[in-house]
């Protein structure tokens, strides 16, 4: 593109808060055919709520949090955030815990009042050894209903379900619908549950879903998608996004993000909406176009 039209693109980015860090930003915005976007703090919030404790018979609620939390209060995921900040709320005493392990993209265990608790995921529970027995089915309903399910162990026997919500961003699925109304097929890459993220990327609107992938696979995944001939946009905003953002054709990353993906990006979207993600391909289009 000329130099006139790539000032001209850059400053109507500017103008909505869409940083493009170079004029290759610009140009090759220009030539993506798909979005892929991260689930949690791109498409939703990134800050979820406790909806739901199911605990196990012989278990009440209190005692559920006090473990749990206990747990996670040495963790920095944003689930984990959750969790405490409803002991918090629900003044439940929590807990001390020491050996604290993170396991990414499973969760994390300690040893809390001499017994060995584990928090995360169903794989996290299978790597475990811990059979979820009648709580598999509320781990299941409240996947269907597109909560995040956490489920927690306590030395070795499933003790509870937590249920958590992440509302989507007020224009996720606008967003969406204007890309795909530019021909571009939208993906969404997360770390989360398949029957999840199915059901979340089924209200946005969304139709490709890449789900349960771990935080050290999401730049394999973008990877494929290119060498299956796709010219790929990413758009994400955590420190396991940066790796795919590097990847694709085009990082893109939410301002509200953290430093390593703003950093890693090729745009960044300083006031956090998606749907600036149709506005800057359709400025890397028309910066193009008057190139010729
Ligand atoms: P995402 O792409 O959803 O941001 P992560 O790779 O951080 O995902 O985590 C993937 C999954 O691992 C989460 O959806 C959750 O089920 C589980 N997980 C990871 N860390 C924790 C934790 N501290 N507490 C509970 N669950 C966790
Ligand atoms: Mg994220």
């Amino acid at each position: 593109a000329t130099p006139t039209a790539i000032m001209v693109g850059t400053g109507l980015g500017a103008k909505r808060g869409i940083l493009f860090k170079n004029a290759t930003a610009l140009e090759t915005s220009a030539r993506i055919d798909t979005v892929v976007m991260d689930k949690t703090g791109t498409l939703t919030k990134g800050q979820p709520d406790v909806t739901d404790i199911v605990a196990a018979p012989g278990m009440t609620q209190d005692e559920v949090l006090a473990l749990v939390a206990a747990v996670e209060r040495e963790s920095e995921h944003p689930l984990a955030r959750a969790i405490v900040g409803r002991a918090t709320q629900t003044r439940v005493p929590v807990y001390a815990a020491s050996d604290f392990r993170n396991v990414a993209g499973h969760g994390a265990t300690a040893s809390v009042q001499g017994r060995r608790v584990a928090v995360g995921n169903r794989r996290l529970m299978t790597a475990e050894n811990v059979d979820l027995g009648d709580l598999a089915k509320a781990r299941e309903d409240l996947a269907a209903a597109g909560r995040t399910a956490v489920l927690a162990a306590v030395d070795g026997r499933a003790v509870a379900v937590l249920a958590l919500a992440d509302a989507p961003r007020e224009t996720a699925a606008a967003a969406v619908r204007a890309l795909h109304e530019q021909g571009i097929e939208v993906v969404m890459l997360t770390g989360d549950n398949e029957a999840t993220a199915r059901r979340i990327a089924g209200r946005l609107g969304i139709d490709t879903v890449i789900a349960e992938v771990l935080p050290g696979d999401k730049a394999d995944k973008v990877a494929e998608l290119q060498r299956a001939g796709k010219k790929v946009a990413m758009v994400g905003d955590g420190v396991n996004d940066a790796p795919a953002l590097a990847t694709a054709d085009i990082g893109v990353a939410i301002g509200a993000g953290t430093d390593v993906a703003i950093e890693t990006a090729d745009i960044v979207l300083m006031r956090s909406d998606p749907l600036d993600v149709p506005v800057a391909l359709r400025i890397g289009r028309g910066t193009l176009r008057k190139m010729r």
